[in-house]
This record gives C-alpha cells, sequence and structure tokens, in this order.
C-alpha cells in the first residue's frame, strides 16, 4: 500500500466506529470527520505491534493507542480492532519500511498519517 492507500483504507475502516459517545459529557461524535473536527488529537500514538518490533510478524495483533480528549477533557481512544486483519498487518507492513526508508520512529509517521487523515476528513465537506 502507497500513503494514500494507507490513508483511504483507515478511514473507511475506523469511520464503521461511529456515532460513538464521550462517556463523560455524552457528547456524541456522529461520524468520523466530526470527530476529526471536535476531539483533540493527543501525540505519540504508539503501535504495540511496532513497539514490539514484531510489526505485521505478530500472531495475534495487539493493535494502537490512537489518543484525542473530548472537549470536556476526557481522553477517547479510536478502536484499531475497527480494522480489518488484513489492513492492519499492511498497513504495519507499511510503517515498516516507511520507518527503515527514513529512520523515523514509527510513532512519529503514525502521527503524520494520523495528521493526514484529519486534514483529508476535515478538507472534505461532504461525508
Ligand atoms: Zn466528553
Amino acid at each position: 500500500m502507497d500513503d494514500k492507500e494507507v490513508i483511504a483504507s483507515a478511514i473507511a475502516e475506523l469511520s464503521t466506529l461511529f456515532p460513538m459517545q464521550c462517556p463523560m459529557c455524552s457528547r456524541t461524535y456522529h461520524n468520523f470527520r466530526e470527530w476529526a473536527q471536535t476531539a483533540k488529537p493527543l501525540e505519540g500514538t504508539i503501535s504495540y505491534d511496532a513497539e514490539s518490533g514484531e510489526f505485521d510478524e505478530a500472531e495475534d495483533l495487539i493493535g494502537a493507542a490512537v489518543l484525542s480528549n473530548c472537549p470536556c477533557g476526557t481522553t477517547l481512544s479510536l478502536d484499531t480492532k475497527a480494522l480489518k486483519e488484513e489492513t492492519h498487518r499492511a498497513i504495519l507492513r507499511w510503517l515498516k519500511l516507511k520507518s527503515e526508508a527514513t529512520g523515523l520512529h514509527p510513532r512519529d509517521i503514525l502521527d503524520n498519517l494520523r495528521a493526514q487523515v484529519r486534514e483529508m476528513l476535515t478538507a472534505n465537506a461532504q461525508d
């Protein structure tokens, strides 16, 4: 997968998490775009599979911590189990290659990927 495909797959599959509600203030995020516009991303997106050094080689994928703050201050997490295993493994493979090619830490690559996903979601007016 290239960067564009990774972004498109992430958007398509993580969109299935919505609507989602904040357990503290009950704010409802109707869709991924509303989420991207409202919740504030926390830096340091961690892929546990990348951190372990196994990337897509892990037998059972652990997933990633993708955290954002609701305006009420509660930290909410996007559940990467929403990703199909095949997609998740393809993203991890992409992450590994990208990290090897650039020397960047997977966390920085994921934060950057996330910024691009958010940009894509908020730039696109219709859902
Ligand atoms: Zn809230």
